[in-house]
């Protein structure tokens, strides 16, 4: 941190700010420049700082030089961070990674047949939500439990990682025993005690990106889960709300050119959610892998007109066959192939 004095501070003034710094435990380093002094703070230091140096007398600006996350930062670790998963998938290897499935889990009919259409088509990790949060009181909610154990036995049957959200506290447990990869949605980005619980289950948590969120304040999130001991942390740009009324969301990519820069964590693109359109989906999927992402997550429906939720966003399982032909295409172009598919054979399934 730098505290820039007003060209007319004094020197009594200047010692003033380096006793307080001094006071907290902190060394404060003057810098007599030619015509400003500025005040180096070396130390430990911490957000509130700022405001407590800013309105010392003679200050006239202080400027934060470090980041204030830490474990997820590249200046703490500059290896990239790859998060192993069952039946030998990882995450953030290199490989590109593709989760999908249906947004709400509807049936074991509906789960089986969009898991094995997907594990087909070359998808890694199957999604399905069994709680899901919705914007009215009155829409689908999920089948809570009852999904969670479709979603742990098709992840068997089709030899898949399974991930799935976890809304609440209250269902920490039963989400980290039923799923591989615990996804904490947007709305509950910056949930703290969400993060922190969920950061203890040592399961690898996936942290979408809030509705509004800055890139500092979604890396401020991760750190919570981190700070738990937890390594195990996937970042997921989702769209955030801009102006723009045509699409759902503005999926932001620079966003994920700009993370893989900032932190060591992997980071996946949900085109879905950042579109709203299916037809949006493949174009920006590619377009997420082609800036650096480390996977897709992406919404399938056997019959999207008729899905419980986010079906105008949904992919039949033909077009994700399509997808998923593309983002091949994509991954050898750039150099950065697909992942190969998870090691267990695909014990059979509905077709
Ligand atoms: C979802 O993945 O279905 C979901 C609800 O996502 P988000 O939290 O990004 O809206
Ligand atoms: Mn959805």
């Amino acid at each position: 941190m730098i505290v820039v004095m007003r060209i007319d501070s004094d020197e009594e003034q200047r010692d003033g700010v380096v006793r307080r710094i001094e006071s907290l435990g902190l060394r404060g380093e003057i810098v007599h420049g030619e015509q400003r002094k500025v005040i180096a703070v070396l130390g430990q230091v911490y957000p509130e700082l700022r405001d407590e140096l800013a309105t010392l007398d003679g200050v006239d600006q202080v400027l934060r030089i470090s980041r204030p996350y830490k474990l997820a930062s590249r200046e703490v670790r500059e290896r990239d961070t790859v998060v192993e998963l069952p039946y030998g998938v990882s995450i953030g290897s290199g490989r590109p990674v593709v989760m999908a499935g249906p947004c709400a889990i509807e049936s074991e009919e509906q789960l089986r047949e969009t898991a094995a259409r997907v594990r087909q088509s070359g998808a890694h990790i199957l999604r399905g939500g069994a709680f899901k949060p919705r914007t009215s009181p009155y829409s689908f909610h999920g089948l809570g439990l009852e999904a969670l154990e479709m979603l742990q036995r098709a992840g068997r049957e089709f030899g898949m990682p399974v991930i799935t959200e976890l809304l609440s506290e209250r269902d920490v447990d039963v989400v980290a025993e039923h799923s591989d990869v615990l996804q904490i949605g947007t709305r509950n980005m910056q949930n703290f005690v969400l993060l922190s619980e969920a950061g203890k289950t040592g399961k690898p948590v996936m942290l979408k990106r809030g509705l509004s969120a800055t890139i500092e304040e979604w890396l401020l999130s991760a750190e919570y889960i981190l700070t738990q001991g937890n390594p195990d942390v996937i970042l997921c740009e989702r769209g955030v709300r801009t102006f723009e009324t045509q699409t759902r969301n503005t999926l932001d990519l620079n966003a994920v050119a700009l993370v893989k820069r900032l932190s060591h964590l992997p980071v996946i693109v949900d085109p879905s959610h950042g579109t709203g359109h299916w037809y949006l989906v493949g174009p920006m999927a590619t377009a997420g892998l082609a800036v650096g992402a480390d996977g897709l997550m992406i919404e399938v429906h056997p019959d999207p007109d008729r899905a419980l939720s986010d079906g105008a966003q949904s992919l039949t399982p033909e077009h994700f066959d399509e997808l998923m032909q593309e983002a091949s295409a994509l991954g050898n172009a750039v150099g950065r192939p697909l992942a190969e598919r998870p090691a267990v054979a695909v014990q059979g399934g509905a077709r």
